[in-house]
């Protein structure tokens, strides 16, 4: 197997600038976009030819480093390994932690507590987690515009994991929407911010003062409102969802105006995002915000590598 080392040595004698290497921030193996059930009984059987082959496409297409959102399987961790093996850059979070009883089942391992968490987290340290992935609030609720899922930590809990992985050197990437939400992860110290609906102008610019990145995931909620047959599906819905995603794009907007640092990440593996088509379905959307597609690109590398944890991006040249 290559050492994440060998493997950016691989990149490096692949790729340069031009021909465009992409990092996708945010996605699900554990899930296909399509028929995520089916994609898991394959996964419980131990049948990871899918995967191999997924990834074997992100490579084609030049989306050489990726970052996975957590899945209650540890299979980002097997990801992880197929994708080294192919000079893919893949960071694992082991599993993502989400508040017992509240959302997040499918995403990783619920803990009840900060005792309950410290058990955990020896768990993830213990398979090389790359990054700690949290989910604080809930989802976004179509039926109703601004309502999301309750805030499932409190600010005690949240600060102590937080605190908990950064003494290891891990990134904190934060799963939160709603304006509170996004406030509590910034304030707990939360590297990246993966969703962020609802956000308000306070929360961008603290955002903005801290350094913090927000992946804004434009995908699922854009990929509905281009598909019709997910038109059909959410007829009910359609509006509030068409009113979210506006407002999300003025948001992006907005915090790309006060200096906040957007990364590209599709959430791909969510329902309507497939693995690889999501990246370039997230850059399609983020031009509604009126940006340049090069910027976009140029966006999603660097903030993308900071993302990642990876610095030395001399190592690409
Ligand atoms: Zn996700």
């Amino acid at each position: 197997m290559l050492t994440e080392r060998g493997s950016l040595g691989l990149l490096k004698m692949r790729q340069n600038w031009d021909d465009s290497m992409f990092v996708d921030c945010h996605i699900h193996v554990s899930l296909d976009g399509k028929d995520s059930k089916k994609w898991r009984r394959l996964i419980l059987e131990k049948n990871y030819e899918p995967i191999k082959d997924i990834l074997n496409l992100y490579k084609k297409k030049n989306i050489l480093i990726l970052r996975d959102g957590g899945d209650n399987l540890g299979i980002s961790r097997v990801a992880r390994d197929i994708a080294t093996s192919l000079g893919i850059i893949y960071k694992s979070p082991g599993w993502a932690i989400y508040k017992k009883g509240k959302y997040g089942t499918f995403l990783g391992k619920p803990v009840s507590g900060i005792d309950d968490f410290k058990n955990v987290f020896a768990e993830i340290l213990k398979v090389r987690a790359d990054h700690l992935k949290v989910i604080l609030t809930g989802l976004v609720d179509f039926d109703c515009y601004g309502k999301v899922g309750e805030i499932a930590f409190s600010k005690q809990e949240l600060t102590y994991i937080v605190q908990s992985a950064k003494e290891k050197g891990l990134p904190v990437m934060i799963h939160a929407n709603s304006a509170l939400g996004v406030r509590m992860a910034v304030e707990a110290g939360a590297d990246t911010i993966e969703h962020g609906y609802f956000v308000t102008e306070e929360e961008l610019h603290l955002m903005a003062e801290r350094d913090v990145i927000w992946v804004p995931t434009l995908a699922p909620l854009g990929n509905i409102l281009e598909n019709d047959r997910f038109r059909r599906l959410y007829s009910k819905q359609i509006k509030v969802i068409q009113r979210i995603f506006d407002e999300h794009l003025k948001a992006v907007k907005r915090a790309l105006s006060l200096g906040v640092k957007v990364a590209v990440g599709s959430d791909s593996g969510s329902s309507g995002v497939h693995h690889v088509q999501g990246f370039f379905d997230e850059v399609r959307h983020l031009k509604k915000c009126g940006i340049y597609e090069k910027e976009i690109y140029k966006m999603a590398f660097e903030n993308g590598l900071k993302a990642l944890g990876i610095d030395d991006k001399s190592q690409f040249f």
